[in-house]
This record gives C-alpha cells, sequence and structure tokens, in this order.
C-alpha cells in the first residue's frame, strides 16, 4: 500500500506552504508562451538566476521562430554557452523553432501532447508551459517536486510519472500549478536534497522522512 497522507492532510500542508510562501511562482522570466518554452528547455541542469542573466538578453534580440532560425548551431550555442549543455539546447531550440514553422503556425500549442512533439521537450517541460503560460491545470514534477513530495507523503513513488499521477490524484485541480511552485519553493529554501533543514521547517508533524529519521 502506498505511503501517502490522507487527502486532508495533505490539504493543510498545501495550506501551511502557502501561507509560508504567499509569493511562489515561476522563477523563469518570460513575457510570453514562446520565451517560456526557451527558457524552459535552457533551465535543464541550470539555474534559474543563471537562465534569466542569459535570456535577458537573448529575449531582447530574438523574439519569435523565424529570428532564432537565422542563427546557426555553433552562433546560437554561444549565446546560451552559460547556461550548459549549450550544443544540445542550441540544436533542440532550432528544431523546435523549424518544427513550430511547419507544424503550428509558429505558435506554441497548448496541448501536452503537441507540446511533447518538439525536440528538448519532455512532459516536465510541457506541464511547465501548459501551466505557467496557458494557466491549464498541471504539475510539472521537477526535481525538487519528486523529492519534497515524495519525503512528505503527497506521493510515494521511485519515478516521476507515477509521482505526478500521486500528486493529481491528491490534490485538487485546481490547485496543481500552485502546488508545482510551493514544493519548488520548499525544496529550494528548505528541504534541500543534501541536508534537509528540518529544524526550520513546519510540517515536521506531517512528513514521513522527518519521522523515519
Ligand atoms: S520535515 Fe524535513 S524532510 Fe520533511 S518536508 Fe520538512 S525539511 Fe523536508
Amino acid at each position: 500500500m502506498k505511503k501517502i497522507l490522507a487527502k486532508e492532510e495533505i490539504k493543510e500542508v498545501i495550506d501551511i506552504l502557502m501561507d509560508l510562501y504567499p509569493d511562489a511562482k515561476a522563477e523563469l522570466n518570460f513575457s510570453n508562451p514562446f520565451e517560456l518554452l526557451i527558457a524552459t528547455i535552457l533551465s535543464a541542469q541550470c539555474t534559474d538566476v543563471q537562465v534569466n542573466k542569459t535570456t535577458k538578453g537573448l529575449f531582447k534580440d530574438y523574439k519569435t521562430p523565424e529570428d532564432y532560425l537565422t542563427l546557426t548551431d555553433e552562433e546560437l550555442g554561444e549565446k546560451i554557452r552559460s547556461c550548459g549543455f549549450y550544443k544540445t539546447k542550441s540544436k533542440n531550440i532550432l528544431s523546435t523553432c523549424r518544427l513550430l514553422i511547419e507544424n503550428f503556425n509558429g505558435k506554441i500549442p497548448d496541448t501536452l501532447e503537441e507540446l511533447m512533439t518538439l525536440p528538448g521537450v519532455g512532459r516536465k517541460t510541457a506541464n511547465v508551459v501548459l501551466s505557467n503560460a496557458f494557466s491549464k491545470p498541471a504539475i510539472a514534477v521537477d526535481t525538487h517536486v519528486f523529492r519534497v513530495s515524495n519525503r512528505i507523503g503527497l506521493a510515494d513513488s521511485d519515478n516521476v510519472l507515477d509521482t505526478e499521477k500521486d500528486l493529481m490524484e491528491n490534490i485538487d485541480k485546481k490547485m496543481w500549478s500552485k502546488a508545482h511552485h510551493l514544493l519548488i519553493f520548499h525544496g529550494r529554501r528548505i528541504c534541500k536534497a543534501r541536508k534537509p533543514l528540518c529544524e526550520k521547517c513546519p510540517l515536521t508533524t506531517y512528513c514521513f522522512y522527518f519521522k523515519d529519521n
């Protein structure tokens, strides 16, 4: 049987996190779905702070898929080098721009299935775009959401897909996007990967990880 808190307790956990992080929101800077898609591709294995530094100039000069396609792989790679894995990211961004033009009229699609046809766009990135750019209910499970939700007992799984399913089953749909941000904020600030700061955490009476350790 899965080791998951009761729904009422999960609601209380979310309420506590809402009090703790009233401003929880996406930390990537963007002003439209296309920019968010590019920023999210760049954010793989990179901090949001670094991505924001890189996109500050990039988004001024390159606003549409057509703009990016004036660059070669190498030229774009140089512009995004500081985000790491720049060769792969550059290839993925340019292939994504091509597909956006060929298949989606240059617009960002707003379904999970369509977004996932784009190179470099996995389930997590697609969910980030759906919830943040299109305000659709979605829970993107990144490394923080995975770790924190499984520690507390909002999910009980060893993989991201089942964690997403657990969260969708146990959290009110209208709270999915907010819960994603709350769990990321908590993971970055208190429930850190290597050494969670449990002494500062208001969730000790709920958290399975805390009770077990
Ligand atoms: S009690 Fe510790 S392990 Fe549990 S959520 Fe808080 S910081 Fe994380």
